[in-house]
């Protein structure tokens, strides 16, 4: 637990039990009864064919946990309802989740659903988002916002205003200047009087990979001007009253509480100014930002973590929005926050597993004749290095050691390039080095750990950005790990591996793969990637999503039950995927076997080759436990 920090980033849902597994806490450390769900009881559950479930997934797996997912949209609601009843705050707190963080259907539903009693909206930011929310809120709390922002067309504001007209509580948020005559003219035609809001470019920059789109010079929002001129438009047309909301959002993962109060602060001074102008202003959006520490450090530092919890960005928000609205004698708006990662991120945990281990080096052994075969294929400069590497071996010089044997390496490599060094010859100098290093303790001790998953998929972020997760083995917490190593991934590209870890560390703390107690299965987890990761992961070499399931407490004797299991997508799924039709492939591959005289016409429907074709299709592309068990039966 220590050694992977668990309890510093993973409090209070993650912590490790007494049999030395992951367990979760569904409910945090607050005060509902809960039991620990023990998260390797859950793989074998789910992927094991035998098990009573019979569900027999295949790896990688997200496991949803619905109750955690609760619990943070119960946390967040109740820090803002604390800080505005302790700051005497004039109005209310109405959060919307931003989908686009996890567009999962079961995850927006429960988010509505959840967010109910405290009437908790929905933001989208292209179409389909659109629809989706507006589908999912027709079951929500009427009260809702529902929160349109993203570049708009004359399809995407027609739809915003359809959603009106269906009574769902809908904000059109310019994001352009350009937008708002489509607004006047298409809520004319349509017979709806729009509710409009507005993103403020604001000053206050967010400095880091996560405020990039911050500041006077950012990708999204409404200069000063822009927004003078929206009040005048309106007001030309009398439709300022349409106007109630400002948003602004100076990116994910705002470092401190100060520079989030800075940018609130700012943004309430536009909002006093536009009650100033006449617009019949209600509510201040202050977009994401609220941010998660991946690495339990608790430092403003990194951009993996931050130097706030949930309550105190709560009293910050409050405290600005009040204190700018006070002294300029402005009633208080209700706010809003959208913040996404802070409400999925913990609420879903990634789990792979461990295929094979490179070797550990073991010193070659090295027969007196083969080196002799050796050395007399050298050149003259070669056999020189090779008596400088013996000569500084006897003396001790480990420095020189090292020298030479490159040089040696070096000149082989050239011989062998030449055509003037066999095969042999050159895997004896890679022998002899390996030796030295091993002889003065230079050779590397970090072993490569292949997982079966793959990084473009299931941890864009971590590719893309350079984003750290934390990584932990879900079993044999209760053993120290005998080893060092780096995650490489099944696709064929070097950038799938995985080699920094939270921490600094360039290589995880793991344990030998063999005889653990747990049928030779190594299996690790990936935690807080609930948000982003899903949505942004792509199909490299054709690897589709991980099978999925949702895990609900329950008084049961597992203490969980398995309330939805989707498997990942199959070979055929992703082929369908770049247009290509897997029953004529299948077709196809038929016909070439009929012709090559594998079957003959009337035995291809029951021949082994069909069978074993339709279940390559089938399955998904990962590599599979069970083809070992096909191997033995072949
Ligand atoms: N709102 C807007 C407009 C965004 O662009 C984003 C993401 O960057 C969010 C909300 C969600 O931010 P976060 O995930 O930091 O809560």
């Amino acid at each position: 637990n220590e050694l992977y920090r668990i309890d510093a980033w993973g409090g209070p849902y993650f912590t490790v039990n007494s049999s030395g597994n992951v367990s979760v806490r569904p409910y945090g450390s607050g005060t509902m009864p809960h039991q620990e769900i023990d998260l390797l009881k859950i793989v074998k559950k789910v992927s094991d064919p035998k098990s009573e479930s019979g569900l027999g997934l295949q790896l990688p797996l997200i496991v949803r946990f619905p109750d955690v997912l609760k619990n943070r949209l119960e946390s967040l609601q109740g820090a803002f309802d604390f800080a505005i009843q302790s700051q005497d705050y004039g109005s209310h707190y109405q959060g919307v989740y931003p989908v686009k963080c996890n567009q999962d259907r079961f995850v927006v539903e429960d988010i509505v659903r959840f967010g109910k009693p405290f009437r908790f909206g929905l933001e989208a930011g292209s179409k389909p988002e659109l629809l989706m929310a507006m589908s999912c809120l027709c079951k929500g709390n009427p009260e809702s916002l529902l929160v349109c922002n993203g570049f708009k067309d004359f399809e995407y504001i027609s739809l915003a205003l359809m959603a009106r007209k269906l009574d769902l509580n809908t904000v059109i948020v310019l994001e352009q200047e350009e937008e708002l005559d489509l607004v006047i003219q298409l809520s004319k035609k349509l017979g709806v009087r729009p509710v409009i809001g507005a993103r403020a470019k604001l000053r206050t920059k967010h400095s880091g990979h996560f405020g990039s789109t911050s500041g006077e010079k950012g990708k999204f929002g409404l200069t000063t001007t822009q927004i003078l001129r929206v009040v005048k438009k309106l007001e030309q047309v009398g439709m300022l009253d349409c106007f109630q909301l400002l948003h602004f959002h100076i990116g994910s993962q705002i470092p401190t509480t100060a520079l989030l109060a800075d940018g609130v602060c700012e943004a309430a001074q536009i909002y006093c100014e536009l009650v100033r102008l006449g617009a019949h202003m209600k509510v201040i959006d202050i977009g994401g930002g609220l941010g998660i520490d991946y690495d339990g450090s608790k430092s403003s530092d990194s951009e993996i973590s931050v130097g706030y919890g949930i309550e105190e960005y709560a009293m910050a928000v409050v405290r600005a929005v009040r204190c700018v609205c006070d002294r300029r004698s402005v009633k208080h708006p209700v706010i809003c926050s959208e913040s996404g990662r802070a409400i999925v991120s913990h609420h879903s945990v990634l789990i792979f597993e461990a295929v094979s281990a490179s070797a550990c080096d073991v010193a070659p052994s090295m027969s007196a004749y083969a080196l002799q075969y050796f050395i007399e294929g050298l050149t003259e400069e070669a056999r020189a290095d090779y008596r400088n590497l013996s000569a500084a071996a006897i003396r001790g010089e480990y420095e020189a050691c090292l020298t030479y044997a490159d040089l040696l390496k070096q000149r082989c490599v050239d011989q062998f390039k030449e055509g003037s060094l066999g095969i042999e010859q050159l895997a004896t100098v890679d022998g002899l080095c390996d030796l030295v290093s091993k002889a003065i303790g230079a050779s590397d001790p970090v072993r490569t750990y292949n997982v079966n998953l793959s990084v473009f998929t299931s941890i864009p972020d971590f590719w893309g950005i350079g984003q750290l997760f934390p990584i932990v083995p879900i079993h044999r917490l209760d053993q120290r790990p005998a080893v060092r190593g780096v995650l490489s991934d099944l696709t064929c590209d070097s950038d799938g591996k995985i080699n920094k870890f939270i921490g600094g560390e360039s290589s995880l703390p793991l344990h030998e793969m063999e005889g653990n107690g747990s049928g030779g299965r190594y299996y690790l987890g990936m935690f807080l990637g609930g948000a982003y990761e899903e949505a942004l992961g792509g199909v490299h070499n054709l690897f589709g999503g991980p099978s999925v399931v949702r895990v609900s407490q329950s008084d049961g004797p597992y203490s969980f039950a398995v309330t939805r299991a989707v498997p990942g997508p199959s070979c055929a799924d992703v082929l369908r995927l770049m247009q290509h039709e897997p029953e004529l492939m299948f077709e196809t591959l038929k016909h070439r076997a009929e012709e090559c005289g594998e079957v003959d016409k009337d035995g291809m429907a029951n021949s082994a080759l069909a069978t074993s074709l339709a279940r390559s299709f089938h399955n998904m592309p990962y590599l599979s436990v069970a083809s070992s068990c096909c191997l033995t039966a072949m």
